[in-house]
């Protein structure tokens, strides 16, 4: 059943609501002190009231008590001064007195229905014995006192301890008296704590509900301000410094759209670039193509020569193109990484054979250094990649006669390969943009010798697929250093 009622109110949209469950503590929280007072305050007069009673009836019972020792009563009741003396204790308490003998006879009832019967009761028995006794009844209203009808009598002679009298029980006195007045006076005390809590009931009522509308309201205010973004109506960050709560949602919310935001800006800078990059050679062929046309009677040599040119754009093209396909494959997602244990040495030196003949054309020396053996777990294709891209940039932007030093090294955990050039070097003030996508330091120069500037993103993407960084340092003039570092297992890091 619990369980029931806990997940009902999971599921219910008022109980997940937040104004209702602060409007109910601050409601419970609010009366629970009135309702437990009353009924503190209530059972505490209740019982001060009967002890009060109770001490009273005793006092006066054992007032009579001696009287009717002194009168002798219990073996003649004909004395009427005690008699009248009952009655009025009887009427004031609006009570019943007994009082029975020693024989537990009945020898007077201010009602007059018992006289002269026999009373075996546990509480005029555990009175004889010279206890008196006290019982409430709330139910039926009523408390019930016994007190002892006790005789002093004069010793001939002082006993041990020294006292020369000594009491007899020769009777009790048993009274019921009515608790009415109590119980009437405790209805009027609990109606007006009622009215009063019903003032206060209303009073909470309001107040809860206009704290919790005060204090819920900035995150409604972060809704409104969300929502206002979402329909268009603004773009400046929110703030709703209210509360910390309500700052770090704002907060949290502002840098998820200033990181969206960023993401949209590259993106559309992406797809400019892209369709400017792509332009660019097909541009050159219609101008190549139109010029072949407007000269109907051109040689073939300028034919061949314009085709040429046409055929290195189309070339140039297709490798834009290529790359950009290799960039996207690459952003897609880890899943298409294909690990499997690589000898680096070896790749290094396949990949800079592959490369030599264009160092040559170049004029550079390109050496590998392997400072040990390295096997990784990577992704050959990728790697390969990597290595190519660097390699090919350190032959295409140096000098004259200068020289490219591959450094292959590796410590426990990660491998680290250095390609360090002799050429023309990075301004400082580039470095941080290298690896951005299309970026070139000189554009023309870069597209002289046939780059797209996308080169380093790639080798950047795939550094990072390996969970691995890649650092550029240089001097312009003097030449640039590439270090790629990778951990050697995937499982690393
Ligand atoms: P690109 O296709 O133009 O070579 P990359 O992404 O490979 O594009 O390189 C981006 C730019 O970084 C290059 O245009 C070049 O200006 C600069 N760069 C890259 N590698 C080197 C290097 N080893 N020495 C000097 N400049 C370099």
């Amino acid at each position: 059943m619990a369980k029931r009622i806990i997940l009902f109110l999971k599921n219910s949209r008022i109980w997940r609501s937040l104004k209702v469950r602060l409007f109910i503590i601050m409601f419970l929280m609010g009366m629970a002190p009135a309702v437990f007072m009353r009924a503190g305050i209530l059972e505490n007069y209740e019982s001060r009231a009967v002890d009060v009673r109770t001490q009273d009836v005793q006092t006066q019972l054992r007032i009579i008590a001696n009287h009717l020792i002194t009168y002798n009563y219990l073996q003649d009741t004909s004395s009427e001064g005690i008699g009248a003396e009952l009655e009025q204790l009887s009427n004031l308490y609006n009570g019943r007195v007994l009082v029975i003998n020693a024989g537990l006879k009945v020898v007077k009832d201010t009602y007059g229905i018992s006289e002269g019967k026999t009373i075996i009761s546990e509480e005029v028995i555990r009175c004889m014995k010279g206890g008196g006794t006290v019982s409430y009844d709330p139910v039926n209203r009523f408390i019930e006192i016994t007190v002892p009808i006790v005789e002093t009598l004069t010793l001939p002679e002082p006993s041990e301890d020294g006292t020369d009298t000594k009491e007899v029980v020769r009777g009790v006195m048993l009274t019921s008296v009515s608790t009415d007045s109590i119980v009437n006076t405790m209805d009027v005390l609990n109606r007006k704590a009622l009215i009063m809590e019903s003032i206060m009931l209303i009073c909470i009522f309001a107040l809860a509900l206009l704290l919790v509308r005060v204090m819920v309201r900035p995150f409604d205010r972060v809704t409104t301000a969300i929502n206002e973004m979402k329909e268009g109506y603004r773009d400046d960050p929110i703030s709703v410094p209210d509360y910390l709560e309500t700052e770090h949602i704002v907060d949290a919310f502002n840098s998820l759209l200033a990181r969206m935001k960023a993401l949209d800006d590259s993106r559309q800078e992406f797809v400019a670039n892209v369709s400017h990059e792509l332009k660019t050679p097909i541009t050159s062929v219609k101008v190549l193509a139109d010029s072949l046309l407007a000269q109907p009677d051109a040689p073939a040599e300028l034919y061949k020569e314009f085709m040429a040119d046409i055929a290195e754009e189309i070339e140039r093209e297709d490798k834009i193109i290529n790359d950009l396909l290799a960039l996207v494959k690459q952003d897609k997602s880890v899943a298409e990484m294909n690990v499997s244990v690589v000898n680096l040495n070896t790749l290094t030196e396949i990949i800079l054979k592959r490369l030599r003949p264009i160092a040559r054309k170049n004029n550079v020396e390109v050496t590998l250094i392997s400072r040990r053996q390295v096997t990784a777990e990577v992704d050959e294709v990728k790697m390969s990649l990597i290595l190519t891209n660097l390699v090919e940039n350190a032959i295409k932007y140096n000098r004259e006669q200068g020289k490219v030093e591959v450094s292959l090294d590796a410590d426990h955990q990660f491998f680290t390969v250095q390609v360090k050039d002799t050429g023309i070097g990075i301004p400082q003030e580039n470095i941080g943009q290298i690896f951005e996508r299309f970026y070139r330091v000189d554009k023309s120069h870069s597209r002289e010798i046939g780059g797209t500037g996308l080169g380093l993103a790639i080798t950047r993407s795939a550094v990072l697929l390996h969970r691995g960084s890649i650092r550029a340092e240089s001097v312009e003039g003097e030449g640039t250093t590439f270090t790629v570092k990778i951990p050697l297992t995937r499982t690393l890091v």
